[in-house]
């Protein structure tokens, strides 16, 4: 029998203990957390995480300020409100939701945000912080499934973890915050990507797969060991004619056929998704309270 890690609830349990923080801040006549959020164009993805981000933010009792901008705004433009926020002392976080129009270079708006408002954790300061162990805001996704490794108790030392997908925001920091001296951490990490030989026989020998490729269905059975922890980070939407909405959710993992083979598994949707926010709000909590820069 397999344990479900339900991300949904747990995202839920960290959104009520960071309200109960913001009400004994608001008691104390102390500063409300303030989130701030760009988004730059019509994308209709990009529009529904900036609006469930504010939305959350509602939830916890943060304040937060969402700026549109045109898909058509220049460079220059966007740089000067990412200034302008950077240097409002009211404003506690910053995200630029992503992808960014072609004609705006992402290295240059990551790079201007002050890394004590870098609350998803983006830029070279805060990822680099994140790989030598100081402290830091780590980005959402990966901090959220940390989370729920350490919640669920999952052993993770000396275990042997493999990563599919090396991308900046998922990937790459699991494998460097897998393989880090702390708990949950120290396991023995294997990063594979789209070049990797043989992926699935070194996938069969992960006690954790940690699984963010963005291809539905593709982890099967025979790929997984027979008492894994499988972390699904994928997210896709797939036509399905009995869903009222015409589609149904599904991550990288074949969930039906993997689990049974699992000793705990994250579903889709219900496991990492809902963290991703819940990991920000708690990032933005550090952030008022100054607890990874303080001044
Ligand atoms: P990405 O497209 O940036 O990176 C995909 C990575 O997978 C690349 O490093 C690539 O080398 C690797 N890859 C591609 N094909 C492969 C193959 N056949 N074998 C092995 N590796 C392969 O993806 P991403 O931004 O990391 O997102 C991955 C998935 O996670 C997507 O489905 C995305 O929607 C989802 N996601 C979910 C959340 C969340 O909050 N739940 C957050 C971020 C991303």
């Amino acid at each position: 029998m397999f344990t479900t890690i339900n991300g949904k609830k747990t995202s839920e349990e960290i959104k009520s203990e960071i309200a109960a923080r913001v009400a004994k801040i608001k008691r104390e006549g102390g500063k409300i957390p303030h989130l701030a959020a760009i988004l730059v164009g019509n994308d209709g993805a990009s529009q529904t995480y900036v609006g469930a981000k504010v939305k959350s933010c509602e939830q916890v009792g943060f304040e937060s300020t969402l700026v549109r901008m045109d898909a058509d705004v220049t460079e220059e433009e966007l740089l000067r409100v990412v200034e302008d926020i950077n240097a409002n002392p009211e404003i506690d976080g910053l995200i630029v939701q992503l992808p960014l129009p072609k004609h705006i270079s992402v290295e240059k708006v990551t790079n201007l945000i002050k890394p004590e408002k870098d609350v998803d954790g983006f830029t070279p300061t805060n990822v680099g912080r994140m790989a030598l162990n100081w402290p830091t805001y780590v980005s959402a996704t990966p901090f959220g499934i940390m989370e729920l490794l350490k919640r669920y108790q999952i052993p993770t030392s000396g275990k042997h973890c493999v990563v599919i997908g090396r991308s900046h925001i998922v990937g790459s920091p699991m494998s460097i915050l897998m393989a880090r001296n702390t708990d949950p951490g120290n396991a023995t990490v294997t990063l594979t990507h789209s070049r990797t030989k043989d992926l699935a026989s070194i996938a069969k020998t992960a006690d954790i797969l940690i699984v963010a490729l963005g291809k539905p269905g593709f982890v099967t059975a025979d790929m997984v060991k027979e008492g894994a922890v499988v972390i699904d980070v994928g997210i896709h939407r797939v036509p399905d004619a009995s869903k009222k909405s015409g589609f149904k959710l599904v991550g990288d993992v074949l969930f039906d056929e993997v689990a049974p083979k699992c000793s705990a598994i994250t579903p889709v949707p219900g496991g990492v998704g809902p963290m991703t926010i819940a990991s920000l709000l708690y990032n933005t909590l550090l952030a008022a309270e100054q607890q990874v820069y303080r001044p």
